[in-house]
């Protein structure tokens, strides 16, 4: 790799973009080239696996982005143990491709499948089964990396423990991951035992992620954002479960990547390539309000098998769907309360938007628990995240929206989630982290990278600029 591309790259959502200098090294040596090349030229580099963060985290304007995602290759697989390890490019829906067949799941997912493990590091992502499995870096047996202070390590939770509970969460200004080792899960079906249910309002659909979760091995919430007064925070639940060995009379059938794939078409009619072009007719505060009352009002106790692909990765199901948000994307605030603080801090939050006439058009609920990771997003409690859509007439009177929730945030004792929020302020992070814990991430940012070559445009807002 000789040339860095000038480029414009985008976020997720669509909600931003950068004029940058696009590297993407196809061996690991050339990631030091890059350092050389930042320092010569005095730019600063943001990592990027597959650019699904909804966020700035990605980008870095007029610096270098330091795309990994060719560096994707699966280095070792041991059928007999489920141990993996893999370059940081891997996407999520090539490992489960590859390990599926053998009879292994990754232990956490995104609700993608596009995500690359890298990505999934850096942010230290959460599954529907967070109160079980926690986030994947607990279940990630060791990693290598490369520092911009030259130096190449390896990490496992005993061995530089510092550094490994700091880069799994570190949003990729510690180092770049390398090589990541991870324990998969056994699973014995390519099919999940679902249930699906309707919750009245907010407080009952806390309930039932709170009750549920012990007895399911994933749990997650829809919430109509739309609905009102008492029918406040209403949605649905679909807890999941794996089957047992022998439950499931054809494993070698269901576990063959082409029966986990997902149909091409719609009802059998539409192609789900361009069904983004007919939800966009919808997205708007009337049409979400019809679809959500619709779905609602059609939600019946219901129980099935579904396939692992299509429970965890339904948004995958429409290709580009962030497009039917129009020319101004969206953006997903994702706040993670206590459980003792959730329903009140969410009620304020639901009737803020709704008094301001930016009600959210998909509301997500989920059942957290908490962990060690320094950057940590998750706690005993709930998340809820919630996609807005950017117009130019509403962008400005939404940020401030967002602003405002997270002070509700705060106050209630909660965190944010950096792969998500967009808005989030240096002085919020301030108070959500804690002085002590932005003290030891200094630290280790000081070892790693003296010169501060790893920057975001993420980490300017978060920290402030350095
Ligand atoms: C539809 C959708 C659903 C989602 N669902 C969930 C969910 O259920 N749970 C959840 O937790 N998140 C979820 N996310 C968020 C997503 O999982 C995270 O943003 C994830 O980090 C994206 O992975 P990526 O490979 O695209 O990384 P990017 O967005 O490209 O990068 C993410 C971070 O990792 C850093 N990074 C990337 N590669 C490396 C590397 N090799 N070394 C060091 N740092 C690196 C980057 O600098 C950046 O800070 C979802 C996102 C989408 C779009």
């Amino acid at each position: 790799m000789k040339t860095l591309k000038f480029s414009y790259l985008g976020n997720f959502s669509h909600s931003l973009d950068a004029a940058v200098y696009h590297a993407q090294p196809r061996f690991t040596e050339e990631i030091a080239e890059i350092f050389e090349l930042a320092r010569k030229y005095d730019l600063r580099i943001a990592p990027r696996g597959a650019g699904r963060s909804y966020n700035d985290a990605a980008l870095k304007g007029g610096g270098i982005v330091l795309d990994l995602s060719l560096l994707r290759c699966v280095q070792a697989w041991d059928a007999e143990t489920g141990i993996l390890r893999a370059e940081p490019g891997l996407t999520l829906e090539s490992l489960w491709q590859y390990i599926l067949p053998d009879g292994w799941w990754p232990p956490v997912v995104s609700g993608t499948m596009k995500t690359t493990l890298g990505g999934c590091l850096g942010m230290n992502i959460h599954g529907k089964n967070n109160f079980k499995k926690g986030t994947i870096g607990e279940n990630i047996l060791e990693f290598d990396a490369i520092l911009p202070n030259g130096k190449e390590v390896t990490c496992t939770p005993k061995k530089n423990k510092d550094l490994f509970y700091g880069m799994i969460s570190g949003m990729g200004m510690l180092g770049i991951f390398t090589s990541v080792t991870m324990q998969m899960k056994r699973v014995y079906s390519g099919l999940l035992e679902v249930k699906e249910w309707n919750v009245p309002n907010l407080e009952a659909q806390l309930d039932a992620l709170l009750e549920g979760a012990p007895r399911n091995d994933y749990i997650v919430g829809w919430l109509d954002g739309t609905a009102r007064g008492r029918r406040l925070g209403r949605g649905q639940i679909h807890a999941a479960n794996y089957l047992a060995k022998d439950e499931d009379p054809d494993p070698a059938e269901t576990t063959r990547v082409a029966f986990q794939t997902l149909p091409d078409t719609f009802f059998g009619v539409i192609p789900k390539s361009k069904l983004h072009y007919l939800m966009s007719l919808g997205l708007n505060n009337l049409g979400v309000w019809g679809v959500n009352t619709a779905k609602y009002l059609l939600g019946r106790n219901k129980s099935y098998q579904q396939a692992h692909a299509a429970f965890h990765f339904l948004l995958d199901y429409v290709p580009d769907w962030e497009k039917s948000y129009g020319k101004y994307g969206l953006i997903q605030y994702q706040s993670f309360l206590p459980k003792e603080t959730a329903l009140d801090a969410w009620t304020e939050i639901l009737k803020l938007s709704q008094k301001r006439g930016l009600p959210t058009y998909l509301g997500v609920t989920k059942r957290h628990r908490p962990d060690n990771f320094l950057i940590s997003h998750a706690l005993d409690g709930f998340s809820l995240a919630l996609d807005f859509k950017i117009t130019n007439s509403n962008r400005a009177k939404l940020a401030k929206m967002v602003q405002d929730f997270d002070e509700i945030v705060l106050d209630a004792g909660g965190r944010f989630y950096f792969a998500k929020n967009s808005e989030t302020s240096a002085e919020t992070t301030r108070q959500f982290l804690g002085e002590e814990t932005i003290k030891k991430f200094g630290k280790l940012k000081k070892r790693c990278d003296p010169e501060n070559l790893l920057y975001s445009d993420l980490y300017e807002r978060i920290f402030g600029a350095q």
